[in-house]
């Protein structure tokens, strides 16, 4: 079985963008609406000759529980589902409540995570980056799912962990 990488985050900070970036095609819906990937949906990928398995999750249900505790679950089983784990944020938003909530439970993590800081479409976005060290969780790579730009360092970084 091919190794498998998880995608996780808030609603709305682009992992279905990065997910087709990775993917190099259109599979993940993507929409301006929070939460619109319903569940988690896995992918082939290839890089550099090497197959993965990329799960995209959303799933978030407005249950009582709230988004914090739903993201955060979502992290706690794709920590113990998969081989590594992609926690995306939104630099231009920073670290929420919900992503310190996150990278607690992914700290604890006994494989290896990686902070993708997306939607840094410019030079610009790069001044936002180094606030995510914060999490805990290492070198936040700068990304734009939208525009491609990183997509192969974070590529590489992935195979490298897997
Ligand atoms: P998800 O809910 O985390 O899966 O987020 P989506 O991939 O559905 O994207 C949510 C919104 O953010 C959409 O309007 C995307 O076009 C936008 N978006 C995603 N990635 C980027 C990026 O790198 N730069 C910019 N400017 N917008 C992005
Ligand atoms: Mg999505």
């Amino acid at each position: 079985p091919q190794p498998v990488l998880a995608v996780v985050g808030r609603p709305n900070v682009g992992k279905s963008t990065l997910v087709n970036r990775l993917l190099g095609r259109r599979e993940a819906v993507v929409q301006d609406t929070p939460g619109v990937t319903r569940d988690r949906v896995a992918y082939d990928a290839l890089w550099n000759g090497r197959r993965f398995t990329v799960v995209d999750t959303g799933g978030w249900e407005p249950d009582a529980k709230g988004l914090q505790a739903s993201v955060a679950a979502q992290a706690e089983l794709a920590m113990h589902t998969a081989d590594a784990v992609l926690l995306v944020v939104d630099a231009r938003v920073g670290a929420t409540a919900t992503e310190e909530a996150v990278a607690k439970v992914l700290r604890r993590s006994k494989r290896p995570v990686l902070v993708a800081a997306n939607k840094v479409d410019d030079e610009r976005g790069v001044v936002d980056v180094h606030a995510l060290w914060s999490l805990g969780l290492g070198e936040p790579m700068p990304v734009s799912g939208l525009h491609g730009r990183g997509s192969g360092d974070l590529l590489d970084k992935v195979l490298e962990v897997l």
